[in-house]
């Protein structure tokens, strides 16, 4: 990129709409949207000498205008076991971290939707490193588009990334606009077409934003739980502080119910913290607690990372903690852990970046129930 490139308008900051919308404003026919972003995301093209089907024209002026910038990629690195993960480092300087898990004919990706995080989990390796921003459209959209030039070099191959969770770096539903945006390419048959049921928002729960997305959006849900009960909740996801567990359990209620399938389910996420969250009692309790909404639970064995204060659950543990739920009627998963060699698993993202110190006005502006 040349310094004149910093004033170019980036294309994979816009969803279809949003490009059609660019090109009736620059008096193109809309069509030329769907063209582009076919270019963009199915063809995976990085200029636009290769769209063909567009007018010497047009290619000349959207080369004069704009760019088509994915971040850049640092490191890639590949475990053992098929794992992906990626450091990308962003404009500013900042770098985010994004992770490929092939697992049978699925593959996903597990893309970051913020610099950091604000919301400070004791158990997250990303919120250690405190919080700087939310990404652009093309940054989160970009993390798909790289992973897929990357892991699938010719488009017309047949598809490697089956699946894409929002549950990396950062909590999606506080940069929700951006996050919707590219959830919807995504989803889109023009760009990566991939099925709703196999496109996760993870969040913590964030309880007007889960109601907000139910009429924006229709994608699988996942809620970070961790505990049973509120007490536990604010220790381990002080956001429990603001939305109690009661609260978020009703949204995910109220987001099934507008979704239009009823075989649809919630993810419950729970990382297994040895002595804190995982005892027979607290099994009961969860089974308790969910025994109303229609879900499965994933057991996440904690990924332990420097100076952290929590400890695995031993296999044992996470054994007895499942068969509880099971026999209690829950659909229980244990998440398989994968790229431990490359630090890739769940909780260990971090990224490098500076912490601009802005957890606290962020926490506030999520008190004020201010979306971003
Ligand atoms: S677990 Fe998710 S929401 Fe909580 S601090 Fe980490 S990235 Fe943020």
């Amino acid at each position: 990129m040349n310094a004149s490139d910093n004033n170019k308008i980036n294309l994979l900051d816009f969803s279809l709409d949003k490009l059609t919308d660019f090109f009736q404003q620059r008096s193109e026919k809309p069509f030329r949207a769907k063209q582009v972003i076919k270019w963009l995301h199915q063809m995976n093209v990085d200029n636009f000498d290769a769209m063909s089907n567009l007018s010497k024209a047009l290619r000349e002026s959207l080369a004069a205008d704009c760019i088509i910038k994915a971040p850049e990629i640092i490191t890639d690195q590949a475990s053992q076991d098929g794992t992906h993960k990626w450091l990308l480092r962003l404009d500013d300087g900042n770098c985010i971290e994004t992770v490929f898990i092939p697992e049978g004919d699925r593959g996903t990706l597990c893309v970051s939707s913020q610099v950091g995080c604000a919301l400070d989990c004791t158990f997250c390796s990303t919120a250690r490193q405190g919080f700087s921003r939310n990404l652009t459209v093309a940054e989160i959209i970009g993390q798909l588009w790289i992973a897929k030039r990357t892991l699938q070099p010719d488009p017309k191959a047949s598809r490697v990334i089956t699946n894409v969770v929002m549950m990396g770096m950062g909590e999606p539903m506080l940069n929700f606009e951006n996050v919707i945006d590219a959830m919807q390419l995504m989803l889109d048959d023009n760009a990566y077409g991939l099925s709703k049921r196999r496109v996760t928002l993870s969040t913590s729960g964030v309880v007007p934003a889960i109601d907000k997305l139910a009429e924006r959006l229709n994608v699988a849900l996942a809620l970070s739980l961790h505990a049973p009960n509120d007490a536990l909740r604010d220790k381990l996801v002080p956001l429990n502080k603001k939305y109690p567990i009661k609260e978020v359990l009703a949204a995910c209620q109220r987001y099934l119910d507008n979704v239009d399938s009823v075989r649809e389910k919630i993810t419950i996420e729970y990382v297994l913290l040895a002595g804190v969250n995982d005892s027979d009692a607290h099994a009961h309790e969860l089974a308790d607690l969910l025994k109303n909404l229609p879900c499965k639970i994933n057991l996440i064995p904690f990924n332990p990372f420097p100076k952290t204060q929590y400890q695995t659950s031993s296999n044992n543990r996470i054994h007895r903690f499942k068969d509880i739920l099971v026999q209690r009627g829950c659909v229980t998963t244990r998440r398989k852990t994968r790229g431990e060699d490359i630090d890739a698993a769940c909780g260990q993202l971090a990224g490098k970046f500076k912490d601009r110190s802005r957890r606290k006005i962020h926490f506030a502006r999520i008190e004020q129930g201010e979306q971003q």
